[in-house]
């Protein structure tokens, strides 16, 4: 066993620290007071070839591991600070283009992958739906076979990247009653007649990675867009979609940024005449919070790791995902605690975490239902 990553991986790592620093962190505070997609910082990312990381080469992309995918991932969000932009980026590779990758046919891929590895095309997951969340089951956009299309009709609420998506990899159903084995998937673009998505959703922080509706009014797509075979949706995402396992890599970043700013903060913040570094019980909380990234990217690596084996991942991903964003929420609570008043000022960037953490712990299944995966797991329910 290896602990540690090998002399490529860890220059890849060094670089992608080099460009967000250098690119990506610049600005970043300016980027979430506006509270919209900057079109420029995701340039910057298409330049350094981020999007298309782990899509394969022969479609254009760069055919990564699962292991590099999460490296750069925690890279990009502990170097550059800008969390909506990883996760902007997270949700375009991994809930978006490796769906198609995954499960597409070679005419989906030649007509999709190039342009999405290139960041031409940004990709979104579409499955919640207002009255679907945790009971994705029971969603109700229904797909009706039409000749060489389906008419879709439905809505979908929280989706990421949906205000400036070009395609979407859509979760519906054929046919309600039968719930989990009615599920379907299917690659709709934005221009396709009957598609119009909301205005961004205001969220509490990360406006910059926005959040929106999609509405599907008689939206006709063409049957070559279904997404493997019909009603088998559920199974996929079950088994099939395991990258999307990894989009939580970026709290483990998140983890990593907390501390380092706690850190310099403690040993600069002076009361009782000494750094309060030097007191025991702020020791405490940056103990607490290194524990938290120690266990966080042990359990990240393990996830991955255990991908690129090609081995079964449900456990360790629901593992993984619940206690990587809880000690991401614990340490960022903790980081404005020892940047005391400052902590709850603007002027600071550290108070953003606490929201962008707790949305951790509900988006992609809450905390709750990651803890009923795990228990039903254990209990063979
Ligand atoms: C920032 C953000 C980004 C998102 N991005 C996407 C996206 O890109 N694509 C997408 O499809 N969706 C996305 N979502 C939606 C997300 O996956 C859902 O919000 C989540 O699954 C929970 O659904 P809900 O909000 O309807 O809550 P509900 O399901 O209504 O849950 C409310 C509460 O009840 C609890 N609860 C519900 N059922 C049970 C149960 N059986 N046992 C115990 N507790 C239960 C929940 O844990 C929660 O505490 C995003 C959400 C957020 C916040």
């Amino acid at each position: 066993m290896d602990f540690q990553l090998n002399d490529e991986q860890r220059a890849f790592e060094d670089a992608v620290k080099r460009f967000a620093q250098k690119e990506i962190a610049p600005g970043v505070d300016q980027r979430e007071e506006r509270g919209e997609f900057c079109p420029e910082a995701w340039k910057k990312l298409c330049e350094y070839g981020l999007p298309g990381l782990v899509i394969p080469t022969q479609y254009g992309g760069g055919g990564a591991s699962a292991v590099d995918a999460v490296t750069a991932l925690i890279a990009l969000a502990e170097a550059g600070k800008d969390f909506s932009l990883t996760g902007l980026w997270a949700t375009h590779m991994l809930l978006a283009s490796m769906p198609i990758a995954d499960l597409g046919n070679p005419e989906q891929k030649n007509e999709y992958l190039p342009r999405m590895a290139s960041g031409d095309l940004i990709g979104a997951l579409a499955l919640t739906e207002p009255g679907a969340g945790s009971d994705a089951t029971s969603l109700s956009t229904h797909a009706v076979r039409d000749g060489d299309h389906y008419i879709l009709n439905g809505s979908k609420t929280f989706i990421s990247n949906a205000p400036i998506a070009d395609v979407f990899v859509v979760v519906a159903t054929v046919d309600k009653g039968a719930r989990a084995n009615g599920l379907t998937m299917f690659i709709v673009e934005r221009n396709f007649q009957g598609l119009v998505t909301g205005k961004p959703l205001k969220k509490r922080e990360a406006d910059s990675w926005p959040t929106g509706e999609v509405f599907f009014d008689n939206c006709r797509i063409p049957a070559k867009n279904l997404l493997g075979e019909e009603r088998k949706g559920f199974q996929y995402m079950l088994q099939a979609l395991s990258w999307e396992r990894l989009a939580f890599a970026p709290y483990v970043g998140m983890l990593a940024s907390n501390l380092k700013d706690s850190i310099e903060y403690s040993k600069n913040r002076l009361q009782f005449g000494q750094p309060i570094c030097n007191f025991q019980l702020v020791q405490a909380m940056l103990s607490e919070m290194k524990m938290d990234l120690e266990a966080a990217l042990l359990l990240t690596y393990k996830l991955a790791w255990k991908k690129d084996q090609g081995k079964d991942i449900s456990m360790d991903a629901a593992i993984a995902k619940t206690f990587i964003t809880e000690a991401a929420e614990r340490s960022s609570q903790k980081a404005v605690q020892i940047f005391g008043g400052n902590g709850c000022m603007k002027e600071y960037s550290i108070g953003r975490n606490l929201w962008m953490s707790k949305m951790g712990t509900i988006g992609g299944g809450t905390s709750q239902m990651q803890r009923t995966i795990i228990g039903r797991m254990l209990t063979d329910r």
